[in-house]
């Protein structure tokens, strides 16, 4: 017989909790979050200071040591000697050394030689001469010893630099032009912003709890070079045709898992009120951020499910209590300027930017650095967002001197297509989510194109991670090579890469694509980049670049 009775109808199913506080679920929803209100994680700092560096690390209190120390810079560094196919295997504790890496936040990148100096001080002294450049402005040291820092605090502060807030899930380091103040091409100076937020709200309760990382990028330089697309929020200077210059407001931008490009909110922003708009939008993290899915737990997820109209609604009327100023796009330059080369600036002197391979640069390095710009009349650098250097207000007549003075410590002014647009993440030496080595595998690459294809003449941007996270940024480099195990021609694992192809940033901005059959072991990457090379080089059309 048929069946004719009306089936019961479903009730729809309550959509669950993200973990938003605007909402009203303020009860934690995983251990990070519980965590976080168990203590509010900037307290571990007096923690440190009165009992970690006098008792020693066995003294951690492991929520202190896997979580709130991260608030203050500070990350468990790798036990040394565990490969690759160990890191998923193990757990926490089996894969920390008893040392820190710790970063130094250097908001907007800006640094006097007081500040160089005490940097490359602390790296000799208690860092065992490490001293990363960051593809965020910051210098990373390792092999730090909790006992030391105190410290290090002391020193770094002395001099107006910081360690609070580097990591966490906290707003982080304010990219900043590199150049800001000084280069011609700039729209508006954009560091009186970043110098009010860091001073105004950086160490502030009201943002020390956010659902995870809070990316910023604040540069008067129209030419994209704080990579706006990939931050959580970012101000880019712009001219309103009426009211002059001014910022261009981009929000939830991001890699990792689920990549997505900042959008732009469409509105234009005087520099007096870039502070409050960083407010209004941080806040929105704060309250409207999902917080129960780690992975979820990013501005991008926010933006994108509401929609860049209701966002900017949401902010108008709920935190700024009025109407932003509608700005039409901007240009969008076709690649992030990265300041390498000689440049003159607005008044009249130079600003040399300088590569060296993949960031690696040691605490030795740094002091000889802060001489030789001494020597030659400047009195301040910059790290930039791409890990590079750059020597600002330099006198016409010092700038060969000085290009000759750098390139024998290893920075080049004017260095190979290969060096200028290859980066590297941390990687398997200190990192305790890598799968495979990165710094010295970039450096060698390097070398090796360096004398394989001295003659490229165009950029080709390679970026190296050691995971799938993206801390070197993969999806957006022409070649993304993300570490992983592969096989080799006998059939072993080893230490190799997924490869993605034709990411970038600027005009052209998109995602690399994952070539499922371009898996390489490290052994064969120079070869393979060699061939992918050669083999644009042959069929481009006259202007294609390698993303197309
Ligand atoms: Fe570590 Fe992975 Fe980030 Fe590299 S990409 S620094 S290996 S987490």
């Amino acid at each position: 017989m048929a069946q004719t009775d009306t089936p019961t109808p479903r009730r729809p199913r309550a959509k669950r909790g993200e973990g938003q506080w605007a909402l009203g679920y303020r009860e934690p929803l995983n251990a990070n979050e519980q965590s976080k209100k168990d203590d509010n994680p900037l307290n571990v700092r007096a923690r440190i200071e009165n009992i970690y560096a006098h008792r020693g690390f066995e003294s951690i209190d492991p929520s202190d040591l896997r979580g709130r120390f991260r608030w203050w810079g500070l990350y468990t560094q790798r036990k040394a000697g565990i490969d690759g196919g160990k890191t998923a295997t193990l757990e926490p504790e089996e894969l920390d050394a008893d040392r820190f890496m710790l970063r130094v936040r250097i908001d907007g990148g800006q640094l006097n030689l007081e500040q160089l100096r005490t940097v490359a001080e602390i790296s000799t002294e208690f860092a065992q001469d490490t001293a990363d450049l960051t593809d965020r402005q910051n210098v990373q040291y390792h092999w730090i010893d909790v006992r030391d820092v105190p410290t290090i605090w002391e020193r770094l502060e002395s001099v107006g630099l910081s360690t609070q807030e580097a990591c966490g899930d906290c707003p982080r380091v304010i990219l900043g032009s590199p150049v800001a103040g000084v280069s011609v091409d700039e729209i508006i100076d954009g560091r009186p912003a970043i110098d009010a937020i860091e001073s105004r709200y950086i160490g502030d309760r009201a943002f020390s709890n956010l659902p995870r990382k809070f990316k910023s990028a604040i540069s008067g330089h129209p030419g994209h070079d704080v990579v706006p697309q990939i931050n959580d929020i970012a101000f880019i200077g712009a001219v309103h045709p009426e009211h002059g210059p001014g910022f261009d407001v981009w929000v939830g931008g991001g890699l990792s898992t689920n990549p997505m490009l900042a959008q732009r909110l469409g509105a234009w922003v005087p520099i007096d009120e870039v502070p409050e708009v960083w407010e209004g939008i941080v806040s929105i993290f704060r309250d409207y951020g999902y917080r129960r899915l780690r992975a979820r737990a990013r501005l991008k997820f926010l933006v994108a499910d509401w929609g860049i109209e209701k966002f900017r609604e949401v902010l108008q009327t709920e935190y700024l209590e009025r109407e932003l100023i509608d700005l039409d796009a901007p240009e969008v330059p076709t690649t992030p300027v990265d300041h390498v080369g000689v440049h003159q600036q607005n008044d009249g002197k130079f600003y040399v930017g300088v590569a060296s391979a993949v960031g690696r640069i040691s605490g030795t390095l740094l002091s000889k650095v802060a001489d030789v710009v001494e020597a030659h009349g400047s009195q301040r650098v910059a790290t930039t967002p791409m890990q590079k250097l750059v020597v600002l207000d330099v006198e016409e007549a010092q700038v060969e001197s000085l290009v000759s003075a750098l390139a024998e410590l290893g920075l080049h002014a004017r260095p190979s297509a290969w060096r200028q647009n290859t980066m590297a993440c941390t990687g398997i030496e200190y990192c305790k989510l890598a799968i495979v080595e990165t710094k010295q595998r970039g450096i060698d690459l390097v070398s090796e194109l360096e004398q394989r294809v001295p003659d490229l003449d165009t950029p080709i941007t390679i970026n190296i991670n050691g995971c799938p996270n993206s801390c070197a940024r993969i999806q957006t480099a022409d070649i993304g090579l993300k570490g992983q195990l592969v096989l080799d021609e006998n059939g072993d694992q080893v230490e190799g890469f997924q490869v993605h192809l034709g990411g970038a940033l600027g005009l052209q901005a998109g995602f690399g694509r994952k070539i499922r059959a371009h898996k390489v072991t490290g052994a064969q990457l120079p070869d393979y980049v060699e061939r992918l090379t050669r083999g644009y080089l042959e069929e481009r059309d006259h202007d294609e670049s390698f993303a197309q």
